[in-house]
């Protein structure tokens, strides 16, 4: 029978383990994830490369860097403007607890989550994100790739909302950090190169199992 584990230990085996998430320190990832609402990766790694060469990638220098000046600099990501004052709304939340994220993972998981959804222009998966990549709790997060897969491989019936999706995967998936890590991303490249808008069925693993292929 075709459980949520199952369907991991497939994208595993015909993915492969796909290192997550880019990016050389938590802030990094954190950053990241803001940045790659609504736009592909190609395009926040631009903006990443551009923020290091300003030497503004730490917390303290980002925050000290006006709006007006950061979004020239994150214009690659789209929603360049909107962006820029996430990002410091996110670090004005980050400064009470010291940008330390030694600090943000002493505590526990939901504290976190409804502080990162209370900061305005951070929504469900951006936090998860966080919470996932770069704090490193056990958290699933959440996307368009995963609600396109699991509805046509016939888990989710559609309409469903995002904690009502997570849960499925918090209830079902009984596996570390490292394991959900995992399994978002390969969701990510399963949704990207196979399991696309169009899909291509007769070169997924997943054809077997699934609902929409029969
Ligand atoms: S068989 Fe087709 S619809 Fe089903 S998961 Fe694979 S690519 Fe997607």
């Amino acid at each position: 029978m075709t459980s949520v584990s199952t369907i991991y230990r497939a994208l595993l085996a015909c993915h492969g383990p796909q290192h997550w998430w880019p990016g050389e320190t938590d802030f990094e990832i954190a950053v990241g994830a803001i940045l790659t609402q609504n736009v592909s990766w190609t395009n926040v790694e631009k903006a990443i490369r551009r923020l290091k060469e300003e030497k503004l990638l730490t917390p303290r220098a980002l925050h000290r860097t006006p709006a007006e000046t950061l979004a020239p600099l994150i214009r690659p990501t789209g929603y360049y403007n909107q962006k820029a004052k996430k990002i410091r709304n996110f670090l004005d939340w980050f400064a009470r607890y010291g940008y330390s994220f030694a600090r943000l993972r002493a505590l526990d998981t939901v504290s976190i989550r409804n502080g990162l959804l209370a900061v305005s222009g951070i929504g469900p998966e951006t936090a998860d994100s966080i919470l996932l990549y770069a704090l490193e709790k056990k958290v699933f997060v959440v996307d368009a790739y995963t609600l396109r897969l699991f509805g046509r491989i016939g888990m989710l019936r559609g309409g469903e909302g995002y904690e009502e999706v997570q849960q499925l995967f918090h209830r079902r998936f009984r596996a570390g950090v490292r394991e959900y890590n995992e399994y978002h991303a390969l969701i990510v490249n399963h949704g990207k190169y196979v399991c696309r808008k169009s899909p291509l069925c007769g070169e997924c693993c997943l054809a077997r199992r699934c609902g929409y292929a029969a």
